[in-house]
């Protein structure tokens, strides 16, 4: 995969794409990052990227020129036939969920453009952007840390990052379920015990005690994955059971 970021702050990501997974990834040569100043694309002498909104009003506006001009230098080579995701970190966008970073782990070529100031020009977002993803209901000062965390929820994804083949697909959210609690050594810790189940050594009743628990932890934190979960009728007789203790 292929990542170019646009920013107006690249040392920001020196350190993201210079440590553990992120780093590793690059290493093994399963993502190359390329991270772009749009400032250098400005078309005028002080190389000015944003202005004074039309119609007035606080704070400053992204230009188009710059914006269109760097994603153009990093499309008019593209040699892949699918044409590139091209995502602008925006609090008006989808809210990012595991399941848009599976979708955006499938492609070849992402390119993130990282908004700062007051917004942008409307233009970038009508004719140069596919996607507008927000990572959450809250304003960061810019789009950079937005891209960060779509970035590391995509690479993690990518066969052949993560150690265990097996255990993206085991996170919280990848089944729609929460994940099951972990212990490691010692089994007892200042009087707080391992589950005996986890000590048995029995790899079916383990694997029960692991579903049940993530189906509890869900239906505690967050009922509403529950919604659309294909509940099975051992699931349902769990949650019978919990819902028999609230009451009693
Ligand atoms: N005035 C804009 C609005 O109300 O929608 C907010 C601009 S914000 C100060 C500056 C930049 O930070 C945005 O252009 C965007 O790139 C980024 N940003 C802010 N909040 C974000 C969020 N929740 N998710 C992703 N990017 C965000």
């Amino acid at each position: 995969m292929k990542i170019d970021v646009l920013t107006l702050f690249p040392e920001m990501f020196s350190g993201v794409f210079g440590s553990s997974i992120l780093k590793k990834a690059a290493e093994k040569k399963v993502v190359q990052y390329n991270v772009v100043n749009f400032r250098e694309f400005a078309d005028n002498k002080h190389q000015t990227v944003d202005d004074y909104p039309y119609g007035g009003g606080a704070g400053m506006v992204l230009k188009p020129q710059p914006i269109f001009d760097a994603v153009d230098s990093l499309t008019k080579n593209e040699e892949n036939s699918k044409p590139p995701r091209v995502i602008l970190l925006c609090p008006q966008g989808k809210v990012l969920t595991q399941k848009v970073s599976e979708e955006l782990a499938k492609e070849n070529h992402l390119i993130f453009v990282c908004g700062h100031y007051e917004g942008y020009d409307e233009r970038i977002r009508e004719h140069v952007v596919t996607d507008e993803i927000s990572i959450g209901d809250y304003v960061l000062t810019g789009g950079e840390l937005g891209a960060m965390v779509v970035i590391d929820s995509v690479v993690r994804l990518l066969p052949g990052v993560l150690g265990n083949e097996d255990s993206p697909l085991l996170d919280s959210f990848s089944s729609g379920l929460l994940e099951h609690p972990h212990y490691t050594r010692p089994a007892d810790f200042r009087g707080m015990r391992v589950p005996d189940v986890l000590l048995s050594g029995n790899h079916k009743h383990i694997d029960e005690w692991r579903e049940k628990q993530s189906l509890k932890r869900t239906y505690e934190r967050r009922p509403d994955l529950l919604e659309n979960y294909p509940l099975t009728e051992k699931h349902k007789e769990w949650i019978a059971e919990w819902k028999k203790c609230e009451k009693d």
